[in-house]
């Protein structure tokens, strides 16, 4: 425990804001910092930390949660997987989003959707029933992609060929891009993922013409990163700071790096709300194209639009925040979510409905 005591520190969190007061008015705009990751986004609501700012000084929720961004075409090939006789795979956020109709994996029995704690156990089950085909979404960043290619590895070893992988796995620099590109979006700098950043280390970074810096999750951690990028924001400077070294490393982690790229290959990918991005997927490379669903099952995916109303899309380019939705705390909740950022545990509407105007009102 001195361990979290060191780094949620009462009084290093005084002196961080009193340092980020001083250099928010030195700046004397509005400042726009945005956090990339789903675990980021719940600890600054769970933390309070965004009240606690001054008032030029907002801080965004961007496309870090990977469910968030999974595009509604994926939902619907899922669909139509399932009702072709595949028994689905997954971890839970998933299950609970609506499809363009509607839909929801949670609303099919439990013999036909399965929920993961380890996606190893895709396999087992694959082993258990040799007649069906077994699917698992492949859903995550640079953190959770080295796991899969893991197991795709494993069920190549095995011969295990009614297991294959639906691969919406994204990576996160060409997103970065594609977000500090978009005028509207107005991003002064970047908090940029611990977890992803473990994998990829800070060297992942470099060529992005953007203010970064790598930031760990507890309330002094987060601070740090928001007073690194005010800190460049006064010297107009740009660069990528790790001010996370306790986990990450400048080359990070290569040997997740070397199983991840065994397996996958860069690709164009679709991410909701932000289109599609060059080079920010992963798709399966053709040596393990027997256990990639989309060669297997011969998919092709066509854009579709959001649930009507919905402004996830926006929300997750900090364009809006939550409570600009319409929808939101009203026919969007997490009991109900109509949109994925409601859905998910580390998505922006949920970490603002839990903890932010939920708070306020009590
Ligand atoms: S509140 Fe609901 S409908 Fe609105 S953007 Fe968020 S998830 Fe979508």
């Amino acid at each position: 425990m001195k361990y979290i005591d060191e780094y949620s520190d009462s009084k290093a969190v005084a002196f961080l804001l009193g340092k980020i007061s001083e250099l928010s008015l030195k700046i004397g705009r509005k400042v726009r910092i945005m956090e990339v990751c789903g675990t980021h986004t719940m600890n600054i609501g769970r933390s309070g930390l965004r009240k606690t700012l001054p008032e030029n000084l907002k801080l965004l929720s961007g496309p870090g949660c990977p469910v968030c961004v999974t595009p509604p075409e994926y939902l619907s090939a899922t669909m139509g997987l399932l009702e072709g006789g595949a028994i689905i795979t997954t971890f839970g956020d998933m299950t609970k989003i609506p499809d363009s109709r509607g839909r929801k994996l949670s609303e099919y029995p439990e013999t036909k959707v399965k929920f993961l704690y380890s996606p190893a156990d895709a396999l087992k089950i694959a082993k258990e029933n040799p007649a069906k085909e077994i699917v698992f979404l492949g859903v995550g960043f640079e953190t959770t992609a080295p796991l899969i290619a893991a197991v795709i590895e494993r069920a190549k070893k095995e011969k295990i060929n009614n297991f294959s992988c639906f691969s919406s796995h994204k990576v996160m620099p060409p997103a970065l891009k594609a977000l500090a590109d978009d005028r509207q979006s107005r991003v002064d700098g970047f908090l940029l993922p611990g977890h992803v950043s473990v994998v990829i280390g800070r060297k992942g970074y470099e060529g992005l013409d953007i203010r970064g810096a790598i930031a760990g999750f507890e309330p002094t951690d987060i601070l740090r990163g928001v007073k690194e990028l005010l800190e460049q924001i006064t010297g107009d400077e740009k660069k990528i700071v790790n001010c996370y070294k306790r986990a990450v490393r400048e080359k990070g982690n290569s040997a997740m790096r070397e199983i991840l790229y065994k397996v996958f290959k860069p690709a164009d990918a679709r991410w909701r709300g932000m289109g599609n991005i060059p080079g920010s997927g992963l798709a399966i490379k053709d040596e393990y194209a027997r256990w990639d669903t989309v060669e297997k099952f011969n998919l092709s995916l066509s854009a579709e639009p959001e649930p009507e109303g919905c402004r996830c899309g926006e929300v997750l380019k900090g364009r809006c925040i939550p409570p600009d939705c319409s929808l939101f705390q009203k026919s969007c909740t997490p009991q109900n979510p109509v949109g994925p950022c409601m859905v998910s545990s580390e998505g922006a509407c949920n970490a603002y409905f839990r903890y932010e105007v939920a708070h306020d009102e009590e």
